[in-house]
């Protein structure tokens, strides 16, 4: 197995996209810190060199507790994967606004928490990555997506910005836009039958190949490119998928 030293600190790591991604990295012997609310099944994967940390994205405090913990025992943060997510789909002119107020604290609250507690030390030293997973509803638009839509054309919007401020500094901020995956994303969604639409779409198109490992692995590339080179936005998605 390969060693390294540098940590990299995974949001939304106990399922889907993240919870690949820790087993990714942890393939090549990177320290881990893994944060998510269902702390049992991030330590379940019993990683080795990996701190699980049961936290919400949206409360910062515990956010940053987190990452100063891990840095204390592991070096400064090298990589920042800002995965968690939820998607909540829903007609806007019908949906709980409660629901369109989760997707924007966690989708985009949560990112930027989670890179305001590492910009600056990565500023300081001129070196560091962020990924922000945003999504193919991050630039285009999508029937019964409207505050999904809001939440990853934020994140899109943000890390295009960020980017320009830490060009200088030498610091990587590239987002993600995967398209349909199958992970536990949709189970949230609290309408049946939009739940049904969304498979029914995903089946007649053919587009059910694609995996969270393929999104894993692509963002474990973007990481391990040399750190002067930018992959700055990265549209993944089934070849099938049609829009
Ligand atoms: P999953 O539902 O499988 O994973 C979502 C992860 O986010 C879970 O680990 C969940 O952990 C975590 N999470 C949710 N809310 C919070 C919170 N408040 N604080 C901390 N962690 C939280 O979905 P995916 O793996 O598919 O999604 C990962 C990201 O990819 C999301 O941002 C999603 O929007 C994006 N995406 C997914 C696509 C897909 O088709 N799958 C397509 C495009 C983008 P827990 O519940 O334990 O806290």
């Amino acid at each position: 197995m390969k060693t390294n030293d540098r940590l990299v600190v995974i949001t939304g790591a106990s399922s889907g996209f993240g919870l690949e991604l820790a087993k990714e990295f942890a393939k090549d012997g990177y320290p881990l810190l893994l944060l998510a609310r269902r702390v049992e099944r991030m330590e379940a994967l019993q990683l080795p060199n990996a701190m699980a940390r049961r936290v919400d994205v949206t409360n910062k405090e515990e956010f940053e507790a987190a990452i100063r913990e891990a840095e204390a025992v592991y070096g400064k943060t090298s990589l920042i994967v800002n995965n968690a997510g939820v998607m909540l789909l829903g007609n806007l002119a019908n949906q709980d606004a409660k629901e369109w107020k989760r997707m924007l604290d966690v989708n985009v609250m949560g990112v930027m928490n989670g890179m305001q507690i590492v910009m600056n030390d990565m500023k300081e030293r001129r070196d560091g990555t962020i990924i922000n997973v945003s999504s193919i509803a991050g630039i285009q638009a999508f029937g019964n997506h409207a505050a999904y839509c809001a939440s990853k054309f934020g994140v899109t919007g943000l890390t295009r910005v960020v980017r320009g401020e830490m060009s200088s500094y030498n610091v990587r901020v590239l987002s993600i836009m995967p398209g349909a995956v199958s992970t536990e994303l949709l189970s949230h969604t609290s309408k049946q039958d939009i739940i049904d639409g969304y498979n029914d779409w995903k089946e007649s198109v053919g587009a059910v190949n694609i995996t969270a490992n393929d999104v894993a692995k692509t963002i474990k590339y973007a990481y391990e490119l040399p750190q002067s080179v930018s992959l700055r936005e990265i549209v993944i998605t089934d070849t099938m998928q049609d829009a």
